[in-house]
Formats: C-alpha cells, sequence, structure tokens
C-alpha cells in the first residue's frame, strides 16, 4: 500500500529502490518488489514518450466495444460478483483497490460488458487515491488489448481462488474459450456517462509573493524537495487540471491532507498563468511531469529508478536494461 504516497509524489520510486538495496538482501528476494516498481516507471516512461497519444488506443483498436460508457452495475456495486463489489464498495470507502481486482474490474468493463476503455479507466483514477494516469489507463489498454496481443479474461473460479470466494453461477462462471463468443449479460446493459464530484477549495491565500517559490501539485508533494532551502511552497491546483482529470472529493482531500507534511504550504487554486502574474517566472521550480508541461520556469527533473529515458513496447525490454544498471551499481557498491 505505498502506491497513494508514490502517485502523490511523497515518494519515489528510486527513493525506495535505493532503501531496498541498502538493506543488502540477496537479489532473489527484493526482484520482485523492484520489477513491480518497475512497472510504475515504465508507465510514466510511455506517458513521457508518447504523451496524449496514451488517451487513445495504443497499440491495436480495442476489438468488440459496443459502447464509450461504464455499465451502471460497476457504479453502484452491483454486478452480482461478490468480490467484485464488494471491493468497489472499499475503493469508494477507502480509495484502495488491490491490484488482482483492477484487472477483474477492468476484464468485466471491457471485455465482458464490451465497453470502451476510456470511460471506465476514468472512473477508477476518479476513486483511487493512489490515481495516476499513466498507470491506471495503461494498464487499462493492457487489458482490453490495445496495448497487448490479447484480451485479459478472469473466470468466476479464478476470482474464487484469489478472493477467497466460493460463488458458483455468475455470469463469469464459465470456461475461457466461452468468453469469445459471450454476450454482453444483461445486467451489464444498463451504461452511464462518468459522474464524479470534486469541489476545489475556494479561498485562496493572500500571502503569495514573488520570491523563489516551489510549485507543488497533484502529482508532486514531495516533503524533502529543496527542504529547509527558504523557498516559498505553493500548492497549485488548477481547476483545468481536474476537469481534464476529474477525481472525487476524497482523493483531493486525502491529497491535502498529505500537503501538511510541507511546512507553511500555501494554496493558490487557479490556473498556472495566474500564479505567474503573482510570481515571475525565473522565482517559479517545479518537477518535470506530463500534466504540467505549460508550467513555464525553472523545470526539475524528478527521480526515475533507472536511466532509461527511451520508449519501449514491452516491459520486459526496458526490465532487462534497468536491471543491468541496478545490479551493476549493486556491483559497484560491493567493491
Ligand atoms: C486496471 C488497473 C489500474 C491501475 N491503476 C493504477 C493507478 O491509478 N495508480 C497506481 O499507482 N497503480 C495502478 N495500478 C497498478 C497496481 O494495481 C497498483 O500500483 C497496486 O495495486 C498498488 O498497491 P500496492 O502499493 O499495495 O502495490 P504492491 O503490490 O505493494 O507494489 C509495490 C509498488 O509497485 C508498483 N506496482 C505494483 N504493481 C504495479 C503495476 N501493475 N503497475 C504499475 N505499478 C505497479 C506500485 O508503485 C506499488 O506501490 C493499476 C493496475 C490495474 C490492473
Amino acid at each position: 500500500m505505498l502506491s497513494p504516497y508514490i502517485s502523490r509524489g511523497v515518494i519515489s520510486t528510486k527513493q525506495i529502490v535505493n532503501y531496498i538495496l541498502s538493506l543488502n538482501i540477496d537479489w532473489c528476494k527484493i526482484e520482485k518488489i523492484i520489477q513491480e516498481l518497475a512497472w510504475r516507471d515504465y508507465w510514466q516512461l510511455i506517458w513521457v514518450n508518447k504523451k496524449n497519444q496514451i488517451f487513445t488506443d495504443l497499440k491495436n483498436p480495442q476489438q468488440n466495444i459496443e459502447n464509450h460508457k461504464i455499465p451502471d452495475a460497476i457504479i453502484n456495486a452491483e454486478t452480482k460478483i461478490n468480490a467484485v463489489d464488494e471491493a468497489i464498495k472499499v475503493l469508494y470507502s477507502t480509495g484502495y483497490m488491490h491490484n488482482h481486482m483492477r484487472m477483474y474490474v477492468a476484464s468485466v468493463c471491457c471485455n465482458v460488458a464490451k465497453c470502451h476503455w476510456l470511460t471506465p479507466a476514468k472512473w477508477l483514477y476518479s476513486n483511487l487515491y493512489d490515481g495516476d494516469i499513466a498507470s491506471n489507463h495503461l494498464s487499462w489498454q493492457w487489458v482490453s488489448g490495445t496495448f497487448s496481443n490479447k484480451k485479459y479474461y478472469a473466470n468466476q473460479s479464478n476470482i474464487n481462488k484469489y478472493f477467497n470466494s466460493g460463488q458458483k453461477g455468475t455470469f463469469l462462471d464459465v470456461e475461457y474459450p466461452d468468453f469469445y463468443s459471450m454476450a454482453t449479460p444483461n445486467i451489464l446493459k444498463p451504461v452511464s456517462d462518468l459522474k464524479t464530484n470534486c469541489i476545489l477549495p475556494s479561498l485562496n491565500d493572500p500571502e503569495i509573493r514573488n520570491i523563489k517559490t516551489l510549485v507543488f501539485n497533484y502529482y508532486n508533494l514531495d516533503p524533502d524537495w529543496h527542504k529547509n532551502e527558504g523557498f516559498q511552497k505553493v500548492l497549485l491546483l488548477e481547476p483545468s487540471f481536474f476537469e481534464k482529470f476529474p477525481i472525487n472529493q476524497n482523493c483531493l482531500d486525502f491529497a491535502i491532507s498529505l500537503s501538511v507534511n510541507l511546512k507553511n504550504i500555501k494554496l493558490f487554486v487557479g490556473e498556472f498563468q495566474e500564479l505567474a502574474q503573482i510570481i515571475s517566472f525565473e522565482n517559479l521550480f517545479y518537477k518535470e511531469h506530463p500534466t504540467n508541461k505549460h508550467y513555464k520556469g525553472n523545470e526539475e527533473n524528478r527521480d526515475w529508478i533507472c536511466e532509461q529515458k527511451g520508449y519501449y513496447p514491452s516491459f520486459f525490454s526496458f526490465w532487462k536494461k534497468c536491471k543491468k544498471e541496478l545490479k551493476a551499481k549493486i556491483n559497484e557498491n560491493e567493491t
């Protein structure tokens, strides 16, 4: 459950990997967790390299789509797949859903209910405390076969095995070959557009001055960034950003609660250009991210696990290079 803190930029994948490496544990015991962290960097790199293309079918057009909406049964946690419904209720109350369950939900929406992946992907993102456009949207693309060679399916017995349930007779209680010719189950037929509820705070801090300023945002709440260097700190919440990437109120509240780690941070609700009318560009410092390409001033690099910066069409081609770099680093530290 590290991911809400990584997604909100409180800690970085690199910090975690460096910490794990400092423990001097055998590589075979740490490879799995490092590989999982590398998945996040991999999705981020695709976003950096492919830019807005990640909002469209990336490698293949999604096959067999009936609509661009989301099933009401998913929104209302009424699919009658008990483990799925329970997980959606937990998502609404905690902002968290297990990785396997995210895959099952995506498979039900895209491959069983035949919705295009984008609207349901936005729904999940809008409810996750760890919402990260790259990890989220590209995982949905992976499940729906637009960033992989085949669609991902999970049947009831798979769900029963991993979620310790014994349910039978549901629309997922079929053998895998049956999925390819399955009609959309009636319960998944009513569909809706995405609805979110998020009200940005209305008060701005009147004390914002034209001095060297660190700009924090929904993806960067790093309390160690230029710590104790006398910068003014501003949390910028842009209405246009939340319109483009809608979230629910509890996710915003979670992010704002994390900003208390940033001593004396000042809130600015408005567009970057409006902030730039108060603070000149040479005084503005921010971390590179695909969501803030319109910022101007001093852009700083963010942390990555390894030096690879290009586009890799498959995770394992990226991981091969990343692993080589990490192993070289371990050898260097040992000698
Ligand atoms: C459909 C779908 C949507 C997803 N949406 C998001 C999202 O919006 N934000 C998000 O952070 N993750 C997303 N993931 C990835 C993964 O589900 C979460 O990172 C993971 O569940 C977070 O829980 P954890 O911290 O306990 O993970 P752990 O299992 O403890 O893993 C440790 C860390 O490794 C990284 N990680 C592990 N698995 C993945 C993965 N498959 N992809 C990317 N990073 C991974 C995360 O940074 C995670 O915190 C999504 C996966 C799917 C299938």
